[in-house]
């Protein structure tokens, strides 16, 4: 992994970062798995974005450690780790790298589940495994469902649910959607999960993927009054956005994840009409002319650029500033809440 600081990044961590977060941290939101458990030959595009590709081939365990230890000098960061495949991927052996890391480092993790496991060998294969819940994606609702009418029963079925609610599992859940955050068919049934499973805890990943203030509509009216689902600011760099979880949602339902290891990227997002676009460096993630979601640049703002994952701890910290947060809720956001929350899924903390 050719992955380290610059000055400016050494500088914004030591100005914007280090003084406001806690010694220990635990980041909910990780994708850990080898090249080798990709299929070579996909027969058709995804259904999701490919940026995220262009910035990491893979992520071993030793790179995500290191990863850790590079963007946060002094401070212990616990992983929640998961898999990153999509369909005609090797889901089996990515789910056991999981496990065999999770076992080897104390870590807690989740298994990438497909919507078509017969509900035994799901509750079995997590046990054994020793994860604590599961992570499900849209990528493997069935085919005939186009992109944009994917519903999160599709990806993550009512069975499924029981059965993490049955066992007090943790779901980490992107919601589908062009519509994002404020797609009444997504509100409706966030809504529904909040009220139905009582003892799962369900994060709602990256705000519900509200990347730009356009994505929110009238979603907090709504989700206010939800009272057991977590949200995480993984790979949202919105501190609009942020002000507006935290206005709505106790501070208690807020977690840190990060998305590693695209937040490894050297990035500025901005959003144009309603879109979000990640500007980066000239040549440094390769040929981005397909993906409308990059764009190049350079001169000054590239020069200035940092790291993904400051950009969002940054923009989270000064909306909880805005909102006048106390530095001890802050602490929560980044590590109690998230330490009770896998206690509560079993998850053995030790003295940590
Ligand atoms: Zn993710």
């Amino acid at each position: 992994m050719d992955f380290r600081l610059n000055h400016v990044d050494e500088q914004f961590y030591k100005t914007t970062i280090k003084d406001f977060l806690p010694e220990d941290i635990i980041d909910v939101h990780t994708h850990v798995w080898l090249d080798d458990f990709r299929c070579k030959k996909k027969e058709e595009p995804a259904r999701t974005v490919s940026w995220p590709s262009m910035v990491a081939k893979d992520n071993s365990i030793e790179d995500h450690i290191t990863s850790y230890q590079i963007m946060f000098p002094g401070k212990k960061v616990m992983p929640l780790i998961f898999s990153n495949l999509s369909p005609g991927d090797d889901l089996e052996k990515g789910n056991e790298y999981i496990s065999r890391c999770a076992k080897e480092h104390q870590f807690p993790s989740l298994m990438y589940v497909q919507p078509n496991m017969p509900v035994d060998e799901l509750e079995r294969k997590v046990i054994t495994g020793g994860f604590v819940g599961i992570k499900v994606y849209l990528d493997f609702a069935p085919k005939y469902i186009p992109q944009n009418e994917i519903r999160i029963y599709d990806f993550l079925t009512r069975e499924h649910l029981e059965v993490a609610d049955r066992n007090g599992w943790i779901v980490m859940l992107h919601i589908p959607r062009n519509d994002r955050l404020k797609d009444p068919v997504n509100i409706a049934q966030m809504m529904e999960i909040d009220e139905r499973y009582k003892n799962t805890k369900v994060i709602i990943a990256h705000v519900g993927r509200a990347y730009c203030n356009e994505d929110v509509g009238d979603a907090f009216l709504h989700l206010r009054k939800t009272q057991r689902i977590y949200f995480d600011i993984s790979a949202n760099c919105n501190d609009w956005v942020f002000k507006e979880l935290l206005k709505n949602i106790d501070h208690k339902r807020i977690l840190f994840g990060s998305d590693l290891p695209i937040l490894r990227m050297r990035t500025k997002r901005i959003c144009e009409n309603g879109k979000y676009i990640n500007l980066i460096p000239k040549g440094m993630y390769g040929d981005v002319s397909r993906d409308s979601h990059m764009r190049e640049c350079t001169g000054e703002i590239a020069d200035q650029m940092t790291l993904f994952m400051y950009e969002e701890i940054a923009a989270f910290l000064e909306a909880a500033q805005e909102v006048g947060l106390k530095e001890s809720s802050i602490q929560d956001v980044f590590y109690n809440n998230a330490r009770s929350m896998l206690m509560n899924a079993g998850f053995d903390l030790g003295l940590k």
